[in-house]
């Protein structure tokens, strides 16, 4: 392809958007980045304006885009600086853009992501909280408008990789019997389960495979990242949750696997590194250079793999029963995961309590059909009220 693409980057001073912006950096003849969003890092929002010169810049609100604008300004930058969700969407639907990196953490990512998906654009999802909770909408919506959906979760980008051009013929059409979604198992996978009452944010965050935003990182360690993949798994793939199977896998080399009827199952492996799906999903079909290592199979020597124990991991178990009970669940356990793990982040609950909110926000109400983004939104809301309740009765 030789004519210069237009990316814009949703969250762009986050791990995925800088690993994005490196991607693009390697290949100025075929991309363009055409807007940055920032949410708090303005400092690292001004400086990567300064590095790429987009069109656009959205911060969080009015007061933060009037500073900004005043520093791109004195710059000589003509970039315009716009704010809030409605910025987001925006920059994220315009019409010279041709593709949209979705990398804003959790449910915030939901609007401007769908607008980009209703604006037809080739959209990369990093953004998996968006999916997991508006589903058969969020693909109902692709459907309509003729966008083109590639997975960067790295899990779901093997996948992709690994089925046939065709799949969406339905897995069983094309000789799919399961999905083998991998796992590292994060931090905690051998610590004692009495000493995970003990463990701290920081520990929590020190993944030992993958370097990732402090809210993923969470997920991983209670292997709820696993939960809303398998989710993801199901609506981008047309697959029940029965159809996919959790496999812990250490090294993370592995990245999943397709298991088809003739006995073969296929792989995506490569070093823990996201500007491998990152680069595969911008450059689709072709191929492109990431910046990534070779993958030394002689360093790495052995794989290892075992099944998740739901004892340890009950988020696992949770997210289960969300993808088996369907419309509003998904969207209620995200919710109250998001608290969860922000109440963790500040040290207001221990790591096995982001489970127990989670459980008690799902029992305390009635999944129902969803059938706007407005109910998607009011399930989302309803869980963060029940969820502060429970943090505001322990006090
Ligand atoms: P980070 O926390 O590193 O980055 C999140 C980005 O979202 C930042 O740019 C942040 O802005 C922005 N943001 C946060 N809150 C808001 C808000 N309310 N409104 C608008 N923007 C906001 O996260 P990651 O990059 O790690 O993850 C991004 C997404 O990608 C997540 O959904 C995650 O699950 C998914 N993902 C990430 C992987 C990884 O390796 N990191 C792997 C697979 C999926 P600011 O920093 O300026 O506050
Ligand atoms: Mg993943």
């Amino acid at each position: 392809m030789s004519q210069l693409q237009q990316v814009t980057v949703l969250g762009a001073t986050g791990s995925i958007g800088l690993s994005t912006l490196d991607v693009i950096a390697r290949h100025p003849a075929r991309y363009q980045v055409f807007a940055l969003t920032g949410f708090s890092r303005l400092v690292e929002l001004e400086a990567l304006c300064l590095l790429y010169r987009p069109r656009y810049a959205v911060v969080a609100d009015e007061r933060a885009a009037r500073h900004l604008q005043g520093g791109l300004h004195a710059a000589g930058l003509a970039t315009r600086v716009l704010f809030g969700e409605q910025g987001l969407c925006e920059v994220a639907a315009h019409p010279e853009v041709d593709a949209v990196m979705a990398a804003i953490v959790g449910a915030a990512g939901l609007k401007p992501t769908l607008a980009a998906v209703e604006a037809g654009k080739k959209v990369l999802l990093a953004n998996k909280e968006a999916l997991v909770m508006s589903g058969a909408l969020f693909i109902e919506a692709v459907r309509r408008s003729g966008a083109v959906l590639l997975p960067i979760d790295s899990e779901h980008n093997a996948i992709f990789q690994c089925l046939p051009g065709d799949y969406a013929r339905g897995l069983e059409q094309v000789g799919v019997r399961r999905i083998l979604l991998t796992a590292s198992g994060g931090p905690f996978r051998e610590t004692p389960l009495e000493q995970l009452r003990e463990v701290s944010p920081e520990q929590a965050c020190a993944h030992p495979n993958w370097s990732m935003g402090r809210k993923i990182s969470v997920d991983s360690a209670s292997m709820m990242n696993k939960g809303l993949e398998l989710i993801e798994v199901c609506w981008l793939f047309d697959a029940t949750p029965a159809q996919v199977e959790v496999v812990i896998h250490p090294q993370s080399v592995i990245h999943s696997l397709v298991d088809y009827v003739d006995g073969s199952v296929l792989a995506q492996l490569g070093n823990p590194d996201m500007r491998t799906p990152i680069s595969h999903a911008l450059a689709w079909p072709q191929r492109i250079d990431s910046g990534v290592a070779p993958l030394d199979l002689f360093a790495i020597a052995r794989l290892d793999f075992q099944a998740p124990d739901e004892q340890r991991f009950p988020c696992l178990r949770l997210a289960r029963q969300a993808a088996e009970a369907g419309g509003s669940v998904p969207a209620m356990l995200n919710a109250a995961n998001e608290v969860a793990v922000a109440a963790f982040l500040e040290r207001r609950i221990r790591f096995p309590e982001i489970a127990s909110i989670i459980d008690a926000v799902l029992n305390a109400e009635v999944g129902v059909a969803v059938e706007s983004v407005e109910a998607v939104l009011a399930a989302d809301r309803r869980a963060r009220e029940l969820a502060g309740q429970w943090l505001n009765s322990r006090g």
